[in-house]
């Protein structure tokens, strides 16, 4: 099967030029001003709209096994599409959680029936229990490139030091939610005024940046790599830009609600606003948007995390935390980024060159079983493209979402630029908002 998209701007990493791209059998064959296609390639509009390297989500709870009410890998995968992704990173806290080979191989299985590439990050520790080893080296020969006990950060520092060492020789990556529990102390919103005067325990930046701080130095001392998860506060990132700077291999990634809501939206107690971490101040928004539009930011990444209504629907105290992001990622980074006036190198980086390195889903260093993404538009790559209308303005419907769950803060937020068509794996998955 042929596609053939005309007249995009073919977005590069320093450049961008309008033509044409023809996708034959899952490559991309030709990308010219004018190609003189097959009689039979089906063709995309792409006039008006951005061809890029296909989104990566490196934060992406597909919740199967163990909560398929609340998600499945087939109708995360489908949720993905319609968010212009081509690859998700599969975060290990289901039920059982992603510590073994077995588990993963059954997640990895049931992502190659998707149109997307569907990844796996493995749990650092056994049942994300925070004391003994995952077999990480086990899961890395599977092709797992990202280790986290995401949901928690790991407390022990001596536990973390010894999955440093252990990762650096797999040539994988830890990735940490930062949080260190017993300073976040069971609050359920960001600890300041607004937290007392709503009668709600707050969790302080300081719970966040203890462990940034911490996980810096043990970094420094390992010599290994690390990724930040779901960066919220100002100083986090502050910490994270400036290690990197002097030569550490530290990368992180900023979510949308944290760089498009604040603090303020839990003032009516409704749970779609709760989250782990939580929204901070509008400083810190303020500081996570220049950081974005500064060039700074690694990844931008969903943390879509699906919870069923009969669970998310209780009082803001009960409810669990976190809040869908794979079909509104896109359009809430292009309003952050300036739009209309939005770069979109820098758009495509953070959603999909900055992620596909951190993944090491590039071509250089793709695992078995998955297509390359993050790379060019040339002739040769793998065809994992996004066509994204900036033009286009949509309003944000709960229960329109492909998510088997409706946890979304932004129902009824009318929002600019879609996602015109996803190519994946050299497939046509999403043409025009429709799955196809
Ligand atoms: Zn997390």
């Amino acid at each position: 099967m042929s596609i053939v998209l005309r007249q995009g701007l073919i977005i590069g990493p320093t450049s961008s030029v309008i033509g044409d791209v023809l996708v034959v059998d899952g490559t991309i064959a030709d990308v010219g001003p004018a190609i003189d296609a097959p009689s039979d390639a089906y063709e995309v509009d792409a006039r008006d709209c951005w061809v890029g390297p296909g989104f990566v989500d490196l934060h992406t709870h597909l919740r199967e096994p163990g909560r398929e009410a609340a998600e499945t890998i087939e109708s995360g995968a489908r949720a993905g599409a319609l968010g212009g992704y081509c690859a998700l990173v599969a975060m290990p806290n289901t039920e059982p959680c992603l510590d073994n080979v077995a588990t993963v191989s059954y997640v990895l299985a049931r992502g190659a029936t998707t149109p997307l590439d569907i990844c796996v990050a493995g749990a650092i520790t056994q049942g994300r229990r925070g004391e003994a080893l995952a077999p990480m080296a086990e899961m890395a020969a599977l092709g797992v490139r990202l280790f986290s006990d995401d949901g928690i950060g790991v407390r022990d520092p001596s536990v973390m030091r010894r999955a440093l060492l252990y990762a650096n020789p797999l040539g994988v990556r830890l990735a940490q939610h930062c949080e260190d529990e017993q300073l976040a102390g069971g609050g359920t919103m960001n600890e300041g005024a607004l937290s007392s005067r709503l009668g709600l325990t707050g969790r302080p930046a300081l719970a966040e940046e203890l462990m940034v701080m911490r996980d810096l130095e043990l970094v420094r001392a390992t010599g290994a790599a690390m990724h930040f998860l779901h960066l919220s506060t100002a100083r986090s990132v502050a910490l994270v830009v400036a290690a990197r700077a002097q030569g550490l291999r530290v990368t992180f990634e900023i979510a949308p609600h944290h760089f498009t809501l604040d603090e303020q939206c839990c003032e009516g107690y409704d749970p779609a606003f709760k989250v782990h971490p939580p929204l901070r101040t509008r400083d810190d928004v303020a500081a996570l948007v220049a950081a974005l539009r500064r060039g700074d930011v690694d990844a931008v990444a969903t943390d879509h995390a699906p919870h069923a209504p009969e669970l998310k629907d209780l009082p803001f105290d009960e409810a669990p935390a976190g809040m869908l992001g794979l079909e509104h990622a896109a359009s809430l980074t292009y309003e952050a980024l300036g739009a209309p006036q939005c770069d979109p190198a820098v758009f495509f980086q953070v959603m999909s060159r900055g992620p596909a390195a951190i993944a090491q889903l590039r071509r250089e260093d793709a695992p078995p079983r998955h297509s390359a993404h993050g790379g060019s538009v040339a002739p040769g790559e793998d065809a994992n493209l996004t066509v994204f209308s900036p033009s286009t303005h949509w309003t944000v419907s709960r229960s329109a979402l492909a998510s088997r769950s409706m946890n979304t803060p932004y129902d009824g937020r009318e929002l600019s630029g879609r996602v015109r068509a996803t190519i994946a794996k050299g497939r046509l998955v999403v043409d025009q908002e429709v799955l196809t």
